[in-house]
């Protein structure tokens, strides 16, 4: 499928800045740099840096002076031949410079065509592009990390033993039936199930670490609730402080309410700003209280302030019964370093009181956010309640895309169909149909097979460059 057209790009963010890089891929890469930049020595070394002169189609006055790089293929990012000019970061320079390289035979690329070369060519696997688009994306370090981990192929190499025991499972079983008279080994059913068993072990337990990957690579949004002057503006200013971070809020349904984002070990942490909730006076104020309680709902996690100086009260109690059935909340008894009206152990009793007979008491962390003592373990509350897998090591250990845990459902779903068929000791014919059912789903997230629409999908949310 590789394509014969060059292709090309600016692949630096749009604006101005100190360098703006000019990327082109294709069979006609290096022609097309070499007629357009003036350089000292042709042709090009491959991987090494020289300095030259762009002056447009006409060899008019010099308009910038330009690093060429190129990079012959194979090995290359798009494993095409590849230019990238490195100018000074004028737009202006840089849109000429990808004109000129259009009228000598180059195409704009679409979003993502680099990448989508790289994947077609085989030098990336489907869930090593998406990790490049997750790379950039990050907005931590540590997420940025596990996209990289990605990016070396940590998903892959994780799926792909157990590829292996399939495709040999298959075989073994195509070659029974094909070679039936001969003396071909076919497995006992014990060992095929055993094999099965094993492989949906280590699938579940993908799919569900999930939960904490959508965190990793989304981050996750707070609600900070309580009556008025109990500290929530403190406490979110305690939350903020230390591990301040200027990120941009994710689009989501909370987003108007979203009012600043700050790092919690590595995964970014949205609040949602929960000062409107009060009694309501009028209409006009009654959407707005409902507006905010449905963000609240929304939100990841809640956390619920109470004054440690005063006793509980009757809004108290009312905010606690809303935020009860929302899910998982946690509350901080803040204030502490005043003398005490409520304690942690009649606090706790409270809520022991309030919660339904099924769920757990939320937990309390006794704070004050005037000396900033409790911030820290409140901090750990919060991590622990949206990532109880915190343990994990990066190497594909948790996924972190929904497109990959729906596909090993649906690879589950199949490999439970195989099981029961084994189990049934159904002929083989039966037991492969599902194994094919199960591998499939594998390959759309490794990219051994892919449909076009797949590849729609993950390509068209790059930008251009990419
Ligand atoms: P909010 O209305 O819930 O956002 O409360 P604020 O954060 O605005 O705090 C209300 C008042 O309580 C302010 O005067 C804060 O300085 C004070 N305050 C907040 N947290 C503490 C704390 O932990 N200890 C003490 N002593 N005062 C606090």
């Amino acid at each position: 499928m590789p394509s014969e057209d060059t292709i090309v790009a600016i692949s630096t963010p749009v604006g101005r800045g100190g360098l703006g890089v000019v990327r082109l891929s294709g069979s006609r890469a290096i022609e097309i740099a070499t007629r357009l930049i003036k350089l000292p020595k042709i042709p090009l070394e491959t991987q090494r840096a020289m300095l030259g002169t762009f002056s447009g189609l006409e060899s008019g006055p010099a308009l910038d002076q330009v690093v060429v790089t190129c990079f012959r293929r194979p090995h290359s990012y798009t494993a095409e031949d590849v230019v990238e000019i490195s100018c000074h970061g004028a737009p202006v320079i840089l849109r000429h410079l990808v004109e000129c390289c259009c009228q000598c035979g180059a195409r704009a690329a679409e979003p993502g065509e680099f990448t989508l070369r790289a994947f077609l060519n085989g030098r990336i696997d489907l869930a090593q592009a998406e990790a490049v688009r997750d790379l950039i994306d990050s907005q931590t370090l540590y997420q940025a990390r596990v996209a990289a981990q990605q990016l070396e192929g940590a998903v892959s190499a994780r799926l792909r033993p157990h590829k292996q025991v399939l495709l040999d499972l298959i075989a073994r079983l195509e070659a029974g039936i094909d070679f039936a008279e001969d003396d071909v080994s076919v497995l006992e059913w014990e060992e095929i199930l055993a094999r099965l068993e094993n492989i949906q072990r280590d699938f579940q337990k993908l799919v569900e670490s999930y939960a904490y990957g959508r965190v990793v690579r989304e981050g996750l949004t707070l609600a900070i609730v309580g009556r008025p002057n109990v500290g929530k503006s403190s406490l979110f200013n305690c939350l903020l402080n230390e591990e301040r971070a200027i990120v941009t809020p994710i689009p989501g349904t909370t987003r108007d309410l979203v009012t600043e984002t700050a790092t919690l070990g590595g995964i970014p942490l949205r609040f949602v700003d929960t000062a409107g909730i009060r009694e309501a006076l009028d209409a006009v104020e009654k959407i707005g209280v409902e507006r905010t309680f449905q963000a609240i709902a929304d939100s990841d996690l809640r956390l619920l302030v109470i004054d440690a100086s005063e006793p509980w009260t009757e809004a108290d109690e009312r905010l606690l019964k809303k935020l009860l059935p929302l899910g998982r909340l946690l509350v901080a008894l803040n204030k502490s370093d005043l003398p005490a009206a409520l304690s942690p152990a009649q606090l706790a009793s409270l809520l022991n009181a309030a919660r339904g007979p099924e769920a757990a008491a939320p937990a309390v962390v006794p704070t004050s956010a005037l000396k900033g003592d409790g911030i820290r373990e409140l901090k750990d509350k919060l991590l622990k309640a949206v990532a109880p897998e915190r343990g994990l090591g990066l190497e594909g250990e948790f996924i972190t895309n929904l497109r990959h845990r729906q596909l090993l459902e649906e690879s589950l779903r199949s490999l439970a169909k195989a099981h029961k068929a084994a189990a049934e000791h159904l002929p083989h014919e039966m037991l492969l149909l599902d194994l094919y059912d199960a591998l499939r789903p594998l390959d759309q997230i490794t990219g051994a097979t892919y449909a076009d629409d797949v590849l729609d999908i993950i390509f068209r949310t790059f930008c251009v460059g990419k």
